[in-house]
């Protein structure tokens, strides 16, 4: 069915309060534009100058607050899970948003693919008291969205059928440690069922599934305790940003830290009615069944163990003697999964551009939703149709980008990176000639600190993104804000000071861009108290009094978002920061020659490698940064050279073989671990771990010679623009 919005809502959605005001000033700012001749940011005269400050404006000016909470309101009335009919219909929704818009080029790009959908879904206690689970969670009179029948079971996606009777043992967050103390403490988990906490310390769901499967247990029931998301951090909902003690976290365990994407259907697109290996011989699908459960169902199973008390650092914050096992404990787990094969759909559109349409510059979100999606994707997808609305009204207004920028609405995230996966692989070839950058924004914003992961070529840009936009409740900007907020893990080093940009790893959509085919690329949010993850909680009411009352940092981020994609799509010379990319290779090989080679006799090599990367790409800085302009006799043949070199050389990181053990990561200085805790130097770090000198080598060798490619890509630019 093809969603039509009625009558009243397509009133109230284009009429909303701020619509008129902000029509005049965007017609003002055309006026105003066309006047001083400032319509391109890419007319062949400005072969070497680019007016992105203008562009900027014209483009602030559209962008709405209220529009976006409109959006968000109608994208999270109806839960909308990949492959449901109302899912769909929001594709088509997107699809016919954007082409009123006026993005060119829009339509569907729909995949086959392997999802995962749970018919019945049982777990009881039977001694030494029989207690039912409820499974399910808790509606209030305040928010009616709560009292939907049509919410679902909340399950773990690629979970197994099975029926399993068996006792319990408490294994902490279920990481190999926690079993390895178990066992230590003489307790058999071999056969047991594990219930275990989602965080502290956090590692991806379909880790602890993994290694649940790996060490022997049956089956897995995972839970959200108080301590990490609930009442032990603050007000719960419906009164406040915490997950009431019946809040489900929902989500996929497929092990895709070997590969993301549809499980059947490895390195190569889920076109219909292609190859797929049969699920059985698929390695990313968990043999072992899992349910995650809320809190509230976890009560009673831990008040059923009787044996030694867990550790302190075990202990969460139900009122319970928390304990290793039970002697008297049994349960019983029956779960009925379906793997259907289903149809997804992404959502492409672009705004092309003038003068260099085949360099791309990609932007994108994911649309399915474990339930409603509040923040979690539809704050994200509500900020990607605003950036799109507002580059077509600037287009409208005559203001065309350079090269070309494309939006991605993207589908079936949640199972396994789906739709982003499966259509990268599809156009593999294309995006490693033509893909300049990849900008992410999967949620938009659940409070008010602006949180990046980043290759290190871009932070120079989102720096000074930061330093152009104001934080919306202090009137400061998002940089001043930034630097006084929760401190990141990463120190680039930026000349004006302590900024930190923590470098990027995998767990979301950038994952075939960067890891696969190595596009630089980054993925932002907003961030702030949120314990409603992927849970029913996570919704309208959630997003409108606690995650981004009236969405003015979600607007904030879409200015961002556009601030960005101007000047990558409308300088000149791409802005792509190599020196800070050398330096930050530099700083990551000395924290790893920390830990695995003090004396610094293997690394010797390629630190001097880097040492040229960085003194090659220095000449280039005061150019890519926007503090010198390009002298005038530069050729366009010679600019166009530059610009495809440049493109070229985070693909130099990449090694088609792919990191050992997992060919599918190609990147060999951003990778993920299994935990998807970020993995810098995947290759080098793994060999040094396993005490694999070979590997050590193997590594090195090929960092070496992708160093000396970049190098050299570097030096042609220099002469190209003649810099030297
Ligand atoms: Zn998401």
């Amino acid at each position: 069915m093809i969603f039509r919005m009625s009558k009243l809502s397509v009133v109230r959605f284009f009429l909303s309060r701020t619509f008129p005001k902000k029509l005049i000033l965007s017609l003002f700012l055309t006026a105003f534009a066309v006047q001083l001749g400032l319509i391109s940011c890419s007319k062949s005269q400005d072969r070497i100058h680019a007016d992105v400050s203008s562009y900027k404006k014209a483009v602030d000016a559209v962008i709405s607050p209220d529009i976006i909470d409109d959006t968000l309101k109608y994208l999270t009335s109806i839960p909308h899970v990949a492959a449901s009919a109302r899912n769909n219909e929001l594709a088509e929704f997107v699809r016919n948003e954007w082409q009123k818009f006026g993005v060119e080029d829009v339509h569907l790009v729909p995949y086959d693919v392997l999802l995962s959908f749970p018919e019945n879904i049982h777990v009881e206690l039977l001694s030494p008291k029989k207690h039912k689970l409820n499974l399910r969670e808790k509606s209030y009179e305040k928010d009616p969205h709560t009292k939907r029948t049509d919410v679902g079971i909340p399950y773990n996606a690629y979970s197994r059928s099975g029926d399993v009777t068996a006792p319990l043992v408490y294994a902490n967050s279920g990481n190999p440690q926690d079993y390895d103390y178990l066992e230590n403490h003489g307790i058999d988990i071999r056969g047991k069922i594990a219930l275990v906490r989602y965080s502290a310390p956090y590692s991806y769901r379909g880790f602890k599934a993994y290694t649940a499967e790996k060490r022997g247990l049956a089956a897995l029931l995972i839970f959200s305790d108080p301590k990490d998301d609930g009442y032990a951090r603050g007000p719960v909902f419906p009164e406040g940003p915490w997950g009431p003690l019946s809040h489900i976290q929902r989500g996929g365990i497929p092990y895709d830290f070997i590969y993301p994407g549809d499980p059947l259907t490895p390195e190569w697109a889920s076109t219909p009615g292609c190859r797929r290996i049969p699920i059985e011989e698929s390695p990313i699908i968990p043999k072992i069944i899992s349910v995650p459960i809320s809190a509230e169902d976890a009560l009673p199973l831990l008040e059923s163990l009787d044996g030694e008390e867990a550790p302190e650092s075990w202990r969460g914050a139900l009122s319970v003697k928390y304990r290793l096992q039970g002697t008297k404990n049994k349960v019983h787990m029956a779960v009925n999964m379906r793997d259907p094969i289903e149809r997804i759909y992404n959502v492409l559109g672009s705004i092309k551009g003038s003068e260099n349409p085949d360099e791309v510059i990609l932007v994108g979100n994911h649309r399915d939703a474990w339930v409603f999606g509040g923040h979690d994707p539809s704050s994200g997808t509500a900020c990607l149709l605003e950036l799109a609305r507002a580059f077509a009204e600037a287009k409208k207004a005559g203001w065309k980008p350079r090269r070309t920028v494309m939006f991605a609405n993207w589908d079936a995230e949640e199972f396994t990176l789906t739709g982003s996966t499966e259509w990268g692989e599809d156009n593999r070839d294309w995006l490693e000639r033509n893909l300049v950058a990849y900008i992410n924004v999967d949620s938009s914003a659940c409070g008010k600190n602006f949180s990046v992961q980043s290759v290190p070529c871009l932070s120079p840009l989102i720096i000074q993104t930061m330093k152009e936009v104001n934080d919306p409740t202090t009137n400061q900007t998002v940089f001043d804000c930034w630097l006084k907020g929760p401190s990141e893990r990463g120190t680039i080093g930026i000349s004006s000071g302590s900024g930190k940009i923590d470098p990027i790893g995998s767990g979301t959509d950038h994952a075939v861009f960067l890891n696969h085919i190595g596009a630089p690329s980054m993925n932002m949010t907003f961030s702030g108290d949120y314990g409603v993850y992927h849970s029913m909680y996570d919704n309208y009411y959630w997003m409108s009094h606690f995650g981004d009352p009236r969405m003015l940092y979600t607007a904030t981020l879409a200015k961002m978002w556009a601030h960005m994609i101007i000047e990558l799509a409308c300088n000149p010379l791409i802005p792509l920061d190599y020196e800070i990319y050398a330096q930050e290779l530099k700083r990551y090989l000395k924290e790893w020659e920390e830990i695995h080679d003090p004396t610094k006799v293997k690394s010797e090599k390629l630190n001097a490698l880097l040492s040229d990367m960085e003194k090659a790409a220095s000449f280039l800085t005061p150019y890519v940064s926007g503090q010198k302009e390009l002298a005038g006799h530069i050729s366009a043949e010679n600019l166009r050279k530059a610009n495809r070199l440049l493109i070229g050389i985070e693909r130099d990181f990449t090694d088609p073989e792919g990191i050992p053990k997992r060919k599918w990561y190609k990147h060999l200085v951003f990778g993920a671990r299994f935990t998807y805790d970020d993995l810098l130097y995947p290759s080098l770090t793994e060999s040094a771990e396993e005490g694999n000198s070979e590997g050590i080598q193997r590594a090195l060798l090929l960092l070496e010679s992708s160093v000396k490619k970049a190098t050299s890509k570097l030096e042609q630019i220099v002469e190209a623009l003649d810099v030297r």
